[in-house]
C-alpha cells in the first residue's frame, strides 16, 4: 500500500498552546539555573524552535544528532551521536529536546550519553510520547501528548524527508512496519 496523509492528530493551534503551557513549566524549574537547550535533530526541530521562543528565561542552545535504531527494529548496537554537542556540557542543566519517544531506546541512549559528561542536571522534554509502545523505560520530565500507537508525521516529524514542514501532526497511512 502507497503511505498517503492521514487525519489530523493534533492541531497546529493545539500544539502551539501546548508548548506555551510546558514553557511556563520550564521557566519556573529552570529559573536562575543555568539552562541549556540540546536540540535532536532533525525531528524536534521546529519544536525546539517554538519552544525557545516560548520560554521568558535566560537559555543557550546546542544541536546533536545520533545514528538511527530505525522505527520498530531492535537495536543491534549502541547509537553514538554522529554529531555531538559543541558547548561544554559539564554542570549545566540540559533538558534535552525530542520530537518523540517511541521504544524508548533512542531517549534513553542519549540520557546514558549526555550523563556520561557531567551534567548539573538531565531531563527530558518530548513533544509526543507513544508510550504503548515502550520497550525501554526512560523518563519524560517534560511531554507535550501522548498519543496512540500510529505513526505520525508533521511538525518536524518526517516519512522519507517528507512532511515536516507541516504545522500539524497527521496520522500516516500506509506506513513503514513499526
Ligand atoms: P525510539 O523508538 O528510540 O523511542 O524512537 C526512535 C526514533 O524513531 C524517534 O526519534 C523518531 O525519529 C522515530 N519515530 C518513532 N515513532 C515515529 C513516528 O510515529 N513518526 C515518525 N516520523 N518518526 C517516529
Amino acid at each position: 500500500m502507497r503511505h498517503r496523509l492521514g487525519p489530523t492528530l493534533i492541531t497546529g493551534p493545539e500544539i502551539q498552546a501546548r508548548i506555551q503551557e510546558l514553557a511556563a513549566v520550564i521557566s519556573l524549574d529552570y529559573a536562575d539555573r543555568d539552562l541549556l537547550l540540546i536540540c535532536v535533530l532533525k525531528g524536534a526541530a521546529i519544536f525546539w524552535a517554538d519552544l525557545c521562543r516560548a520560554l521568558p528565561i535566560p537559555c543557550q542552545s546546542d544541536f546533536v544528532a545520533m545514528e538511527s535504531y530505525g522505527v520498530g527494529s531492535f537495536p543491534l548496537s549502541e547509537p553514538r551521536f554522529t554529531k555531538a554537542a559543541d558547548v561544554a556540557l559539564a554542570d549545566r542543566d540540559i533538558l534535552i529536546v525530542e520530537d518523540i519517544i517511541d521504544t524508548g531506546h533512542t531517549g534513553a541512549r542519549l540520557r546514558e550519553l549526555f550523563r556520561a559528561a557531567s551534567p548539573r542536571s538531565l531531563a527530558m522534554c518530548a513533544l509526543l510520547d507513544k508510550a504503548e509502545r515502550r520497550q525501554v523505560s526512560t523518563p519524560i520530565e517534560y511531554c507535550g501528548f501522548v498519543i496512540p500507537n500510529a505513526f505520525v508525521v508533521g511538525y518536524g516529524l518526517d516519512y522519507a524527508q517528507q512532511y515536516r514542514h507541516l504545522a500539524h501532526i497527521a496520522v500516516l497511512e500506509g506506513p513503514p512496519e513499526m
